[in-house]
């Protein structure tokens, strides 16, 4: 038996993280059991229909590597993938019910079900409908009045559903709507169409959330009514925020696109993910995976059945491994678009800037949790920057006077290096600390200070290598002239 599973989202919006967690657990079942992954679009609500969310669903996928094997872009043996373009197979076979007694025509209007439901309601009852054309003779509402299909839900008796992870469910038949298959519009409902589509589509598992359940016992219903053998059922537990409550907007980014904005590597959102209710065995702390172990370790029958719990904090210190985990070279081309996206570097990136960018990239590796924390790491290298007050320009446990001193020894020092870089700098500096009678600590932050206007930056010689010895200079020489001012201006008052 081949493996076939799908993700069929209805073009709402933006998927939910949630929603994506469950097409990570799809495609990586997919994947390593050589099957295929179907995207399906289910559009049959036109009513919720947004346009472009087609484009914002394939994009997410894309971004995060989730390829698929047959779809509305792709086609397939299988097509068309999209609902909205297979209106005639759902007709077909509502009508093929119909036929077979197992379903009805009904033209209640609106106002009467809208009132069965309000009644029920008031009676602290499931606000079923009351079957009213159920039993009518064959002929009394006529295929081209306007009219919906129903079900013809068993009256008695229950129906079980069997979940590969939950085991035996049963639910009572007489708590299941007559649902309806058809409605006025031509359109299916979701129930039908999904039914309809899973089957002719040959998928072996069913995979998708929880919130789901309940409208399994409807759809195993309908595959008998059919005749045909159901798929393998899986559902997979809800993704809640730390307080429990449904991952919301709230509660952080909740759609790809966000975290992609934010700075969050594909390959850390994938890994984050597949560890949403699913873990790879006891004793077993391994957190961080690459995609080829996650196919290879992911089993879904270890998948949890408790709700699972998205802690954005732990994607942070995922995401910062991955990027440390990166080659020097992969991370630079992450980290150019966002220094682009800025403004701080041009399109394309000149030869001579590229080779700081291949600079900094070291100096900033270990101290990124996203990929947008690299601007303002790096801000003071692409752009001027505004000097620090002169009080915090002051050395520590230093006078203005020994300040300025080391603010000009420093310069005459860089100055006069043959090659301004990182290597060759910091012993001389050092020496020059011993010189002024200060700790290498106490010059550097002065010289920090000066030169990024920052209190705590990367390493510091690197970075001056990358600034650049004409632009170093100048704030340094800026530094001291403020420190100059602050002399002035004590000595008007004691004056
Ligand atoms: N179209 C449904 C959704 O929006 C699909 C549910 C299912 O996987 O059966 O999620």
């Amino acid at each position: 038996m081949t493996v076939r599973v799908r993700f069929a989202p209805s073009p709402t919006g933006h998927p939910h993280i949630g929603n994506i967690r469950t097409v990570v657990f799809n495609w990586l079942f997919a994947r390593q059991n050589n099957g295929k992954f179907i995207l399906r679009i289910e559009d049959t609500d036109r009513t919720r229909y947004v346009e472009d969310a087609v484009k914002v669903i394939t994009d997410s996928l894309t971004w995060l590597g989730l390829d698929w094997d047959e779809g509305p872009d792709k086609g397939g043996p299988y097509g068309p993938y999209t609902q909205s373009k297979r209106l005639d197979i759902y007709r077909e076979k509502a009508e093929e019910l119909v036929a077979k007694g197992l379903a009805y025509r009904c033209n209640c209007k609106p106002e009467r079900l809208e009132k069965i439901r309000e009644e029920n309601l008031a009676k602290g009852l499931n606000p079923m409908y009351d079957r009213h054309c159920r039993d009518l003779p064959p002929d009394a509402v006529a295929p081209n009045e306007p009219h919906v299909i129903r079900l013809k839900v068993p009256l008695e008796g229950t129906t079980t559903v069997h979940d590969e992870l939950k085991g035996d469910v049963t639910f009572d038949n007489t708590q299941i709507n007559d649902q309806i298959l058809l409605k006025t519009d031509g359109f299916p409902t979701y129930h039908l169409a999904v039914v309809v589509d899973d089957h002719m589509m040959d998928i072996t598992h069913i995979i998708r959330a929880d919130e789901w359940l309940p409208s399994t016992p409807k759809h195993v219903m309908l595959y008998e009514a059919f005749g045909w053998e159901p798929p393998i059922f899986i559902h997979v537990p809800l993704v809640l925020g730390q307080d429990g409550k449904k991952l919301s907007k709230r509660h952080g980014a909740v759609s790809i696109a966000d975290f992609h904005r934010q700075g969050y590597l594909p390959e850390a959102v994938f890994n984050f993910l597949s560890l949403l209710g699913w873990s790879p065995g006891e004793g077993d702390e391994q957190e961080i995976f690459t995609r080829e172990e996650l196919i290879e370790r992911f089993d879904i029958e270890r998948v949890n059945l408790a709700p699972a719990v998205f802690a954005y904090d732990k994607l942070d210190w995922m995401n910062g491994v991955h990027i440390r985990n990166m080659s020097e070279e992969d991370l630079l081309h992450k980290l150019i678009p966002v220094w682009q996206e800025v403004g701080f570097i041009s399109t394309p990136v000149q030869a001579e800037m590229l080779r700081k960018l291949e600079k900094l990239v070291p100096l900033v590796q270990e101290r990124l949790k996203t990929v947008r924390d690299v601007i303002p790491l790096t801000d003071f290298v692409f752009t001027d920057i505004e000097m620090l007050p002169a009080e915090e320009l002051i050395g520590k446990k230093m006078t203005v006077e020994q300040s300025i001193e080391a603010l000009q020894k420093t310069q005459a020092l860089l100055a006069t290096l043959v090659n301004f870089d990182d290597k060759e700098m910091e012993q001389p500096m050092r020496d020059l600390a011993t010189e002024l009678g200060l700790k290498a600590g106490q010059l550097f932050t002065i010289v920090r200070n000066a030169v990024t206007a920052k209190t705590v930056t990367p390493p510091l010689f690197g970075l001056l290598e990358v600034i650049g010895r004409e632009t170093t200079l100048r704030r340094l020489e800026q530094a001291e002239e403020t420190l100059k001012s602050l002399l002035d201006s004590q000595a008007e008052v004691t004056d």
